[in-house]
């Protein structure tokens, strides 16, 4: 069994109020993180290993040593509470059970960084959410975990939770920003980056609601401590959204030295595929990441198990491997077809370009188009040739990763599932009634 640091308290009933959270020892990671220099929280920060929950994986510790500290500049800690990646959902989870977790993280993050006004900045959709989270926020102010001279150390915290208007760009940290500024989220280039011009074009810095979290348990229990959990740079616990063909999705706490096979198939995680049906593929770390079919997904090209970790679900390279992402784990049947599972993203990511670079606001309509003809039966075998040229054209062209997220999908399905797109193509007249998987299994 997985050992449990976040969602440890998520099954005490009332949880989310501040005297529950507090009776089970919530704010005495504060406590003691109060009664530290932030060098000394950084330093267990770094010592802990964390690595961005958002997507990127990004070393946690590293990112906030970058923050600039110009004489008389505020700073800012800003959540990326954005999460619009399709099948990704445990941040909302964090925020729904578990709002304390989240203001004792900032609380913490924000002393260390010097930022004595912090954002939140939620997905719109997320509608009931941001009451719950204000809730909290009075609750600490109340307590005297926020607001002035907290616990009498002399330093000032608010937090503020700002809605967004349910752009999936607004994810990407400087679309975020702009969004927080009041203007269209549109990315920025960088150089600079946010630690250096960030909101207001102030220093500032961007964190996933997860990654903020685990600073309460890293600040609990040591960062060295925190380190030995997980393997190699996959330390501590990880949460993954698992969604799809199984029998048991939600939100799973997992230390990373679990095999994807386990995760799939044991009880305790996704309790196996649905109706008794083999597994196809999986995407396991949100639609952005690249597809695995079912025996590249359980073992490795040299045959050692894939495990639920960064490291091991990156082996290969993006020509056989795909990446942990973030966390969103979507599990796809024999049943389902990949070419109109392609297709579904595809519309996706045209719909939600910003429009800024012509490789990504034309390629992914022309992604789109080109999916839609031969998953219609209308295509032809260059079409197939013509869909790979184009997501190589977008591939790394971009202001923002949006462009590879939307070409990635699309070159692992045909890297993986060509000769079912050859399938459409030969069979036009079964591709309108039936889709490949149902009429191959
Ligand atoms: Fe906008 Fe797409 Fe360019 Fe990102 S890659 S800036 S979403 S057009």
């Amino acid at each position: 069994m997985s050992k449990k640091l976040l969602l440890k308290d998520a099954h005490i009933e009332g949880i989310r109020y501040f005297e529950t959270y507090r009776k089970q020892g919530g704010y005495t990671a504060a406590e003691k993180a109060l009664k530290m220099t932030p060098d000394e929280i950084l330093e267990e920060v770094k010592a802990s290993g964390l690595r961005g929950r958002g997507g990127a994986g990004f070393p946690t510790g590293m990112k906030w040593s970058f923050l600039a500290k110009p004489e008389g500049v505020p700073r800012h800690l800003v959540v990326n509470a954005d999460e619009s990646e399709p099948g990704t959902f445990k941040d909302r989870y964090l925020m729904e059970f578990l709002p304390h977790l989240l203001i004792e993280g900032m609380l913490i993050s924000s002393f260390c960084l010097g930022s004595n006004v912090s954002y939140i900045y939620i997905r719109g959709e997320y509608s009931w959410i941001p009451d719950i989270l204000e809730e909290a926020i009075e609750e600490a102010k109340a307590a005297g975990f926020l607001g002035k001279n907290i616990l009498g150390t002399g330093f000032d915290c608010e937090i503020y939770v700002q809605r967004g208007g349910g752009a999936y760009i607004c994810g990407e940290e400087t679309a975020l920003l702009e969004s927080l500024e009041g203007k269209r989220g549109n990315p920025r280039l960088k150089p600079p980056f946010p630690a250096v011009k960030g909101l207001w074009e102030r220093p500032t810095v961007v964190n996933n609601v997860e990654s903020i979290a685990a600073i309460v348990p890293i600040i609990d229990i040591t960062g060295a401590e925190y380190a030995k959990i997980g393997v190699g740079r996959s330390t501590g616990t990880k949460l993954i959204s698992a969604c799809g063909n199984i029998n048991k999705p939600g939100v799973y706490e997992i230390d990373m030295t679990i095999t994807v096979e386990e995760f799939i198939y044991s009880d305790e995680y996704c309790g196996g595929i649905k109706d008794g049906k083999k597994l196809k593929a999986c995407i396991p770390g949100g639609s952005s990441v690249p597809i695995v079919p079912a025996n590249l997904l359980l073992r490795t090209v040299n045959g050692e198990p894939r495990y639920m970790n960064y490291e091991s679900l990156a082996d290969g390279g993006f020509a056989t491997g795909t990446m942990m992402g973030s966390g969103g784990f979507i599990v796809l049947d024999e049943d389902q077809c990949i070419v109109e599972h392609t297709m579904t993203l595809a519309r996706f990511y045209h719909h939600e370009s910003c429009g800024q670079c012509t490789p990504c606001r034309e390629g992914t309509g022309w992604m789109h188009k080109i999916l839609k003809k031969i998953e219609k039966g209308e295509g032809k075998m260059e079409d197939i040739d013509l869909l790979w040229d184009i997501q190589r054209k977008i591939e790394g062209n971009t202001i923002c990763p949006l462009g590879d997220a939307a070409a990635w999908p699309v070159a692992a399905a045909i890297r993986h599932f060509r000769d079912e797109f050859e399938w459409h193509v030969k069979n036009p007249e079964l591709s309108q009634t039936q889709n490949y998987g149902l009429a191959h299994y």
